[in-house]
């Protein structure tokens, strides 16, 4: 990372506070090609006038792509976009690289980290602690905390629970912890029925976690796109999703549509159940984004009020 900005991040939990209407936030993630980097700059470029209220930058499953994520980072600041959230997991660093990082992450203006224990590496099958590294995003919280207490933390919450889940309540003990930590809100996995998530924040409030609960959408954009990340992640492929992206078959443009249009009516579903924000999973493309600009067209068109 290079030394070079002066600006200093808003951190969302302020953001979250004072908004007026949901707020809008986009994820991105360091590419792994020079294809993948020109769409990516493609999207960044694109997608500045729809004004999200702040952005994300995934870190690579095992640590991979560390030095992209803050190269990504730069880019989009570059670009004008603000603040931006880096990612942070404690796959594949020691405690002593974890405070330099967030030392690094601090100098460089940076106030807001999306906190989490990663994904392990590619070939590997379960997530191993590193030698003298952190084990949960807990842990990782607590850390970043303690060395610098303005950071304001995001941490992952899983509708549908998370894959090695061993059920709602011990998950919600795992969430609790984390909260307590000092994440500031929550993020959570796509979902692509939005009663996982109205269920979720139904049990957050249960557990007495009042955080934000800002839900992650994703929309398709093909068949064997969808399933193989809902399988990976756990999440429920609906079936009449399902049949579209099906019927669609080798069209990819007629697929990508009907992913969208599915994604377009969660959002104006969750938009009507007043919920803190979107974050939406772009794919680094710009067509995805889309959705949200035809979800508040539609709501702005037909007068729609709110369910709650
Ligand atoms: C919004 C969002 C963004 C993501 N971004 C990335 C990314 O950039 N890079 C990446 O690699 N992955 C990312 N992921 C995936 C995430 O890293 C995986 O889902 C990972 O398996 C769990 O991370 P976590 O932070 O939720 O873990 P944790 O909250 O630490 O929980 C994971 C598991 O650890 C155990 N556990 C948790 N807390 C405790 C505890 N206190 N005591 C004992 N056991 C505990 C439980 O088995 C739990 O199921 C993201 C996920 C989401 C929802």
């Amino acid at each position: 990372m290079k030394n070079a900005s002066p600006l200093v991040d808003t951190p969302i939990s302020e953001l979250l506070q004072n908004r007026s209407r949901p707020l809008l936030s986009y994820e991105f993630f360091p590419p792994k090609s020079e294809k993948g980097m020109s769409s990516l700059q493609d999207a960044t470029e694109g997608l500045i006038d729809t004004h999200p209220d702040f952005v994300t930058v995934t870190y690579g499953a095992g640590g991979s792509t560390r030095e992209l994520t803050f190269e990504i980072a730069t880019l989009l600041r570059r670009f004008g976009y603000g603040p931006i959230m880096p990612h942070l997991t404690c796959v594949g660093n020691t405690e002593a690289e974890l405070h330099e990082i967030a030392d690094q992450i601090f100098a460089e203006g940076y106030r807001n980290i999306m906190t989490l224990r990663g994904d392990p590496p590619q070939g590997q099958e379960n997530f191993e602690v590193t030698q003298g590294g952190l084990a949960n995003a807990r842990d990782l919280a607590q850390l970043l905390k303690a060395r610098h207490p303005a950071f304001c933390l995001g941490v992952a919450g899983y509708p549908e629970g998370h894959p090695e889940s061993q059920g709602h309540a011990i998950d919600m003990d795992y969430l609790k912890s984390k909260v307590d930590a000092g994440a500031s809100f929550i993020t959570t996995q796509l979902f692509l029925d939005n009663d996982y998530y109205y269920r979720f924040v139904d049990r957050c409030e249960k557990a007495g976690i009042t955080l934000p609960i800002l839900p992650g959408i994703m929309p398709a954009l093909s068949l064997g796109q969808i399933q193989r990340i809902t399988s990976m992640c756990g999440a429920t492929l609906p079936n009449a999703l399902a049949e579209k992206l099906t019927h669609a078959g080798e069209d990819k443009e007629a697929a990508m549509n009907s992913g969208i249009l599915w994604c377009t009516e969660q959002i104006v579903d969750l938009l009507q159940h007043d919920v803190p924000g979107i974050h939406l999973y772009i794919l680094n493309q710009i067509r995805p984004a889309m959705s949200y600009q035809l979800a508040r067209t539609f709501i702005e068109m037909t007068g729609m009020e709110r369910k709650k």
